[in-house]
């Protein structure tokens, strides 16, 4: 394999759930710059590589983005193979078409590999049919948490139609909840809160967008959690073998 970045989804956390061309890639990195979302298990599949944590989470600061790409350029250009491993999707809020325009501006060649994005992982790891046929006829997917801290267009995502998925919203549900309402959204629409998707430790909160706030409240909800908002939540759900969820 050539020297060239990887940007790698690792999926969102169950490490079975890697794509064989992610576990390749892994097989081939001489250095693997790995994010904190990034389940450490995933490391088993490349016990040569040098690997360098860039998250934001372990240390009390996040790792400036800047430095990451510079990272990743010194290494491309010493020849190196470099996996940069994120979470989920490396497309999905996850800054990876960012980070590919701009290594290969500096003439470095760029493959990206497809991960299983947590929300839609979140929702079938508890049963949830996103697009149940007769009940949601999409699902739109959103961040909660913008650069500029500019408002989504609450009243379209309300009035869509389609079944919500919500990164990034753990500290800002006063504002979706608003944002909802304000935007015509059903106060009993369901709301489902998926905490650790797919991981052991997974939890779902059950609520509904007028309560959600006092649910996570007394769930104790943490982030990483996506919200799942639509009538797919309430329909029936599907009972899977093997389900990660562990209460
Ligand atoms: N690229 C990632 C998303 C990164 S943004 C992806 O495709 O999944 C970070 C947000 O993703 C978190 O705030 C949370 O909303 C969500 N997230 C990531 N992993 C998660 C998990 N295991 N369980 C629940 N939410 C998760």
């Amino acid at each position: 394999m050539n020297a060239k970045v990887w940007l790698v989804g690792a999926g969102p956390g169950d490490p079975e759930l890697l794509t064989l061309k992610a576990v390749r890639a892994l097989q081939h990195a001489q250095v693997v710059m790995i994010d904190d979302l990034v389940n450490p298990a995933v490391l088993e599949h490349c016990p040569q590589a040098q690997v360098i944590a860039v998250g934001k989470r372990g240390g009390c600061r996040s790792t400036p983005q800047a430095f990451i790409q510079r990272l990743m350029l010194r290494h491309a250009r010493q020849g190196r193979c470099v996996v940069r491993l994120k979470g989920g999707d490396p497309c999905i809020f996850g800054r990876g078409g960012e980070e590919a325009t701009w290594l290969q501006g500096h003439g470095i060649e760029v493959e990206v590999v497809n991960g299983i994005t947590a929300g839609l992982a979140g929702a079938t790891q508890c049963g949830i049919s996103l697009t149940s046929r007769g009940v949601s006829r999409g699902v739109t997917l959103v961040t909660a948490h913008t650069q500029d801290d500019s408002e989504l267009n609450w009243a379209a995502l309300a009035q869509g139609g389609t079944t919500l998925v919500v990164y990034m919203g753990v500290a800002r549900l006063a504002q979706i909840r608003q944002g909802l309402l304000e935007g015509g959204m059903a106060p009993t629409t369901p709301v489902a809160m998926i905490e650790n998707a797919s991981l052991p430790g997974q939890r779902e909160c059950r609520s509904d967008v007028r309560t959600m706030l006092e649910d996570a409240r007394s769930f104790a909800l943490r982030s990483p959690a996506i919200l799942v908002i639509g009538e797919v939540v309430a329909g029936e759900r599907m009972v899977l073998e093997g389900m990660a969820a562990a209460g």
